[in-house]
């Protein structure tokens, strides 16, 4: 028997679960009682009694945030829920513009032994962002200006998740060694160029992976991000003897650019602390100076040893991004909120941890017109968070357990005013107050069941 879930034949659009949940207007003939609901609201949805966190605007306490279409339409301390199609009780949580991870390998393919480059290890991004809030995702370095239009194609264009991408400055992209060692495919012209073609998507360059002891890859990196006015994101290494970072720093990067693994203790990677712990006095010169330092936690990028360290001596993380693939999902990173939540325990504030995953990679990859923060007229994407109080375990690449007392959770995320993740169907009215009609038959199943005479 042919079930309804078939998805090979198309359904009555009210039975779609990806409708966008503001189209429940459109069924308004069809609803007996749902409370607030009419045709004459002014707001699609309205998130309301939450603790919003907007670092932009500077607000940190209860306000109601109201959505219309795809856009932030009001943020007041008290909107009537009479004025909103669906209206969410946010009491309790935590609203924040919706999570930018900057740091994540999401050009999926099928290309075996390719590394991140159209890859097994790389993954498609819907099903590990959305549900912990994370709206927009950069991929880090995967596709270079050879193969930027076929991760456009595979995963940009296929994606629910706003996608953005750092260009690696090698053409192949992060394809694994040799393509990864490659000096000759590191084009800073041709690089730059592809930037230009797609600047909706391309925000950044990235250099990672390269084993020499030569700062040419860096140089040509720069002098891409330079030409294209972009950021340059750096990855370095297994180079022995490992390069300077203070010269990276100081010398070698402009304001703007971006050091991630920054709490890495990795083989060919000189740490930001020294071996007694002490953080090295050029790191906060570094970031005065403009040097973003990016988490990136991954799969061998962040320990507790240095973390503890570094947050304990004044340092902060500008932004916190996962570095997401097959090898970091199920080992210590998880997710975003995982990463967030370890900060928080470290002793970030929660303010702290969600600007480091708004505001400010928002101004960083240059999309803070109209995304990360809640102003009204900035494009609708929300996270509502739960941070939960108890007793959690937090692992660090080494395998090593960290217990903490906040966890943090996502509910609800919009992303351009759709509701894409409802972990509890706070966003939907009981099924028992909703009158469906009865599916309306299935023609197009039933030409193959009864065969035209
Ligand atoms: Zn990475």
């Amino acid at each position: 028997m042919l079930e309804v879930s078939c998805s090979i034949f198309s359904k009555p659009e009210f039975l779609d679960f990806a409708m966008p949940i503001f189209k429940l207007r459109r069924l308004a003939p069809f609803l007996l009682v749902l409370p607030g609901l009419s045709l004459a609201e002014d707001y699609d949805i309205l998130l309301k009694g939450g603790h919003v966190i907007d670092a932009k605007n500077d607000r940190n306490g209860v306000f109601d945030v109201a959505i219309n279409d795809d856009r932030i339409a009001a943020v007041e301390r008290s909107i009537p829920a009479s004025q909103a199609g669906i209206v969410v009780d946010a009491s309790g949580l935590y609203v924040t513009p919706g999570l930018i991870d900057l740091h994540v390998h999401v050009f999926w393919g099928t290309r075996d032994g390719n590394y991140l480059a159209n890859s097994f290890n790389s993954l498609p991004p819907d099903g590990f962002t959305l549900q912990h809030g994370v709206t927009t995702a950069v991929d880090a370095g995967g596709p270079g200006w050879r193969n930027f239009e076929l991760f456009k194609k595979q995963t940009i264009d296929t994606s629910k998740t706003r996608i953005k991408a750092f260009l690696n400055i090698v053409g192949a992209g992060m394809a694994g060694d040799p393509q990864e060692q490659d000096l000759y495919d590191m084009d800073a012209r041709l690089t730059a160029m592809k930037a230009y073609e797609f600047p909706e998507y391309i925000v950044g360059i990235k250099l990672a992976h390269f084993k020499g002891p030569d700062w040419r890859p860096v140089k040509r990196a720069v002098e891409a991000g330079q030409w294209a006015n972009i950021p340059v994101m750096i990855d370095f290494g297994r180079a022995q003897p490992t390069l300077s970072i203070k010269r990276l720093f100081l010398e070698e990067l402009n304001p703007g650019d971006l050091f991630t693994h920054c709490f890495a203790d990795a083989w060919g990677r000189e740490s930001i602390v020294d071996r007694s712990g002490k953080l090295k006095p050029f790191v906060m010169e570094a970031i005065d100076r403009g040097i973003i330092m990016d988490v990136g936690h991954g799969g061998g990028s962040f320990r507790w040893n240095v973390a503890t360290a570094a947050l304990e001596q004044g340092m902060r993380p500008q932004t916190i991004s996962t570095d997401l693939h097959t090898g970091s999902i199920n080992a210590g990173m998880k997710n975003q909120l995982n990463v967030m939540s370890k900060l928080l325990n470290l002793g970030m504030s929660l303010e702290e941890v969600v600007e480091a995953s708004t505001w400010n990679p928002a101004q960083v990859i240059k999309i803070e017109k109209e995304l990360g923060h809640l102003s009204v007229g900035a494009l609708a994407d929300v996270a509502v968070l739960r941070r939960r109080e108890g007793t959690f375990g937090f692992i660090d690449v080494a395998r090593t357990r960290l217990d903490g007392k906040y966890l943090l959770e996502c509910e609800l995320t919009i992303l351009d005013g759709e509701v894409v993740w409802d972990r509890n169907g706070m966003a939907s009215p009981s099924w028992e107050e909703v009158d469906i009609p009865p599916s309306p038959g299935r023609p197009e199943v039933q030409q193959f069941i009864d065969p035209p005479k």
